[in-house]
């Protein structure tokens, strides 16, 4: 019995995740099979926490919006988000934008004037720029940048000598409240693989930032690397590690067990 609940959760899981069908990563290069096991290793006694469990609960629905891009890791040049809105350089998607508003209120009450220079960006926009960039460093290539993904927004500047104008330094202290994080800080250039950007933030939801806080040191590449590889596509896990892919293919259905199984019961 308890078998075989097991076995629909596994098989519903795995539905989920090809359904999930937002950031198709092409990503099983066997230079990216080697990095993924240690990294499922290392934080293995993290997830086995209540704690950790709890703080990721809420983020099981949020796949598409956590989705992992990368240098590594890009989307469909069709993927366009489906609940876009705003204008202009504002444009954004509905949740990441009301959050936005929020934090521009709020930035506004401290005296701060915070605006986005540059917010969705569709594949076609992200080629143009490739081409007619003069700090190619900062551009990332058609697929790979966050911006498509209708999260991301580079607040007030592009210029690294900027880093201390009011509003970067507001957003640094205040930006987790509303849900965004850096994306590429300050001595993470090896693992992003860019320089640092001060203005670029992405949402990616308050309860993601209280999961990168409390258990991945503050960083976004890292917890995104994490939820990607080890969580929401544990199939590529490299097999040698078995053991680690079992314990969090069961963490995985255990939480979303619950919810899976009252839809199900809901429908028939
Ligand atoms: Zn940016």
């Amino acid at each position: 019995m308890v078998n075989k609940t097991n076995c629909a959760l596994v098989v519903l899981l795995l539905l989920t995740l090809s359904v999930q069908g937002c950031a198709k990563q092409a990503s099983n290069s066997p230079a990216n099979e080697d990095k993924k096991a240690p990294m499922c290793e290392a934080f293995a006694q993290e997830f086995d926490k209540e704690e950790f469990r709890a703080a990721y609960k809420p983020l099981l629905d949020k796949q598409e919006l956590l989705a992992l891009v990368d240098k590594e890791h890009s989307l469909p040049a069709d993927y366009i988000p489906q609940d876009l809105v705003g204008s202009g350089k504002s444009i954004l998607r509905q949740e990441a934008r009301s959050w936005m508003l929020k934090m521009q209120k709020a930035a506004e009450k401290d005296g701060i004037n915070l605006f986005p220079v540059s917010a969705y960006r569709s594949y076609a926009y992200q080629q143009m720029l490739t081409r007619r960039t003069r700090n190619p460093d900062y551009v990332a290539a058609p697929g790979h940048s966050q911006h498509q993904l209708g999260t991301a927004v580079d607040f007030n500047t592009v210029e690294p000598e900027d880093e201390n104008i009011p509003a970067l330094k507001w957003l640094r202290k205040h930006a987790g409240e509303y849900g965004f994080s850096l994306s590429f800080p300050k001595g993470e250039e090896q693992e992003t693989g860019y320089p640092y950007e001060a203005w670029h933030y992405r949402y990616i939801t308050p309860q993601g930032v209280f999961l990168q806080d409390n258990f991945f040191g503050g960083s976004q590449h890292k917890m995104l690397t994490f939820l990607h590889m080890c969580l929401w596509y544990p199939e590529t896990i490299n097999t040698t590690q078995q053991t680690v892919k079992e314990n969090l293919l069961s963490l995985t259905t255990a939480t979303l067990g619950n919810k899976k199984s009252e839809n199900v019961s809901q429908k028939k």
